[in-house]
């Protein structure tokens, strides 16, 4: 599902220049669950946020389902990204004078859903990540753990085929985190390809795979003994 090839990034500010990635060379298969661990500042988020086709290299090559991404112009990324990629934050990144139902309405409204269809698809969507009975209250009024799989319910909401989630766990309890890794895992089972940042080993767990990154390089790999479905 995803290649790439030799990214690198680098971030220029003022006079100041940040290797955030150096030659980063993997793939990704779809289906997979991968984990992306590494010490704060190595790269994950800009990893993470080049897969997600939010920003791209200073040098390198990406290729999602065997098409280059940085041959695509703005309005086929935006539409690429629409159809395909579904981000999961920290800190959840809801629109707080939204009701539950109207943040995870919103990609759909975007892509012109009709009505009622968006309505069946949401409740259908909440109903899965088991917040359905909260559908009519405010972000503020659910605990982060709620949050979070509200976030999720609009990150698969338009059937996208990759997750992208950047320390989705690292604002929630134990008891939390547990319950959005296992509902990760669901969507995995069921075909969705995942791809977290974590710094917990117990999130790692999850995943068929770990990569190591350091000071913008992938330094090694771990294989979990679960099998793809
Ligand atoms: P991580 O997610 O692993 O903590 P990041 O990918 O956020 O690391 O950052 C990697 C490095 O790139 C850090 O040194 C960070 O300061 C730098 N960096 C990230 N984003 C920017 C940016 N927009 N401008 C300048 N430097 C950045
Ligand atoms: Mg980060």
């Amino acid at each position: 599902m995803i290649k790439t090839e030799k990214l690198s990034m680098l971030f220029t500010t003022e006079d100041v220049q940040t290797k955030a990635l150096n030659e980063v060379s993997l793939e990704i298969k779809k289906g997979e669950f991968v984990a992306i661990m590494g010490p704060s500042g190595c790269g994950k988020s800009t990893l993470l946020n080049i897969l997600g086709t939010l920003d791209s290299s200073t040098s390198g090559k990406y290729y999602f389902e065997g098409k280059e991404i940085d041959k695509m112009s703005e309005s086929q990324l935006t539409s690429f990204r629409k159809g395909n990629i579904g981000f999961v934050f920290q800190n959840f990144n809801l629109i707080d004078e939204l009701t539950v139902f109207e943040n995870v309405e919103l990609p759909l409204v975007y892509l012109n859903g009709k009505k009622a269809d968006r309505k069946k698809k949401v409740m259908e969507v909440l109903d899965r990540m088991n917040i359905a009975h909260r559908a009519g209250h405010f972000p503020q009024q659910l605990s982060g753990g709620q949050q979070q799989r509200v976030a999720i319910a609009r990150a698969v909401v338009t059937d996208c085929n990759l997750i992208l989630a950047d320390e989705p766990t690292g604002n929630l309890d134990s008891t939390n985190g547990v319950e959005v890794m296992e509902l990760l895992s669901e969507l995995n089972r069921q075909g969705t390809t995942i791809v977290i940042v974590t710094h917990s080993q117990r999130d790692a767990k999850y995943a068929h795979r770990v990569i190591h990154l350091l000071d913008g390089k992938i330094v090694s790999e771990d294989r979990n003994n679960i099998s793809i479905k």
